[in-house]
C-alpha cells in the first residue's frame, strides 16, 4: 500500500510528466510485451476519469478473524484454484535460508523477494512503528499493509503471489530468498527487508505489494529507486539496472495478466520513481517494488482475491526478472 508509514508517503496527485521517455524507454527494452500493453491501451478503457489523486487514508481494518478463510494463514486461501505446489508452503527455515537451486538458465543467480507485511504486523503496533535510519531519514520500522473492502489483507496476498513466484524463478534454477515467510511475529523492518537482499548478493530483488487507494484509482505499478545520496543511503549504483529490472516486470506483467498500468500514478507507464522508501534507499542491488493493484477498488479486488490471477501475476512478475537475469 501507499499511504502510511515506512513503504509510502500519503498519497500525493499523480504525476504526468514522464509519459513520452519513459514509454520511449520501455518501448525499446520490451518490444514484445509493450506491444500488448500498447494494444491494451487502444482498447482499453483506461480510466481517465478516476485519477483525480484521492485515495483512502483510513487506516486500514485489522483482518476479520471471524472468516473462515483465515486472514492469517496465507496458504490456506479457499480461492485457489491452483494452489501452491506439494511442498511449497511456508516453514519456520524456508525465508531465512536459501534452498538448493535446480539447474536452469537462473543457475547461480540469487533473487530475493520480499513479501510486504508480516501477518503478524497487526498485533505488533509497537514494535513495527519504532523509527528505523532510511539514510534521507527515518520512518517507521514497517506497516501493517492494506486490505480488501471484505478484509483480505495485502499481507496475505503478497505472500501468496510470493510463494508463486519463488516456485516459478526456482524452476528456472534461480536461488530465491525470502525476507519473511510469516514466519516471524512481525517485520522485518524495512532496513532490514534491504539488508537481507544486500547480504545476499543478490542479482535482483523484488518487493511484492498491493495498494490501499480510492475506488476508481485501478492497475498495477512498479515503484523504481530514484537517486540518492546521503547518510546510508546511496542508490545511484542501482538505478539504471533497477529500472531495467522493473521496466521487464512491467511490460511482461501487462503481457500476463492483460491488466492495465495504473490509472493514477506513473501517468500511464505502469512506473514510478522514488526516494523516499527505505527499502529502495538502501538497497545495494537491483530492487524495484511492485504495487499489484488497488485492494479499495472493488474491480481490482476481485483480480486481487484470485488465485487464477495471482499465479498469472507471478508468471508476469517472473518472466520480467527472467528477462533481466538473462540479458
Ligand atoms: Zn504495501
Amino acid at each position: 500500500m501507499s499511504y502510511v508509514g515506512p513503504d509510502f508517503d500519503p498519497p500525493r496527485p499523480p504525476r504526468r510528466s514522464r509519459r513520452g521517455p519513459l514509454t520511449i524507454a520501455v518501448a525499446a527494452l520490451v518490444p514484445g510485451a509493450l506491444v500488448g500493453w500498447l494494444v491494451w491501451q487502444a482498447v482499453g478503457d483506461s480510466g481517465g476519469g478516476g485519477s483525480d489523486g484521492s485515495v483512502t487514508q483510513s487506516s486500514p481494518s485489522p483482518p476479520d478473524t471471524s472468516a473462515s478463510d483465515a486472514p492469517f494463514s496465507p496458504t490456506t486461501g479457499t480461492d485457489d484454484a491452483d494452489v501452491m505446489e506439494p511442498g511449497k508452503s511456508s516453514s519456520p527455515s524456508s525465508s531465512s535460508t536459501s534452498r538448493p537451486a535446480a539447474s536452469g538458465p537462473l543457475k547461480g543467480k540469487v533473487v530475493v523477494i520480499d513479501p510486504g507485511h508480516n501477518p503478524g504486523n497487526f498485533l505488533h503496533a509497537t514494535e513495527i512503528n519504532r523509527q528505523v535510519d532510511i539514510g534521507t531519514n527515518s520512518k517507521e520500522c514497517d506497516t501493517t499493509g492494506t486490505s480488501t473492502n471484505d478484509g483480505y489483507t495485502e499481507a496475505r496476498f503478497t505472500l501468496d503471489v510470493s510463494q508463486r513466484l519463488r516456485t516459478l524463478l526456482e524452476k528456472q534454477g534461480a536461488t530465491v530468498k525470502f525476507t519473511q515467510e510469516g514466519d516471524r511475529p512481525w517485520g522485518p523492518c524495512v532496513d532490514e527487508r534491504a539488508r537481507i537482499g544486500n547480504k545476499a548478493k543478490a542479482d535482483a530483488v523484488i518487493s511484492i505489494h498491493a495498494d490501499g487507494s480510492g475506488p476508481g484509482n485501478r492497475g498495477f505499478h512498479v515503484i523504481l529507486p530514484g537517486a540518492v545520496n546521503e547518510g546510508e543511503a546511496d542508490t545511484r549504483p542501482i538505478v539504471a539496472p533497477s529500472r531495467e529490472l522493473g521496466e521487464r516486470i512491467a511490460g511482461n506483467l501487462v503481457s500476463a495478466t492483460g491488466s492495465a498500468p495504473s490509472n493514477y500514478i506513473g501517468d500511464g507507464t505502469g512506473l514510478d520513481v522514488r526516494t523516499d522508501l527505505g527499502g529502495l534507499n538502501l538497497s545495494t542491488v537491483p530492487k524495484v517494488f511492485i504495487e499489484c493493484g488497488n485492494m479499495r477498488d472493488s474491480k481490482d479486488a476481485a483480480l486481487l482475491t484470485s488465485g487464477a490471477w495471482r499465479q498469472k501475476a507471478a508468471h508476469g512478475i517472473s518472466a520480467g526478472i527472467v528477462s533481466f537475469l538473462r540479458g
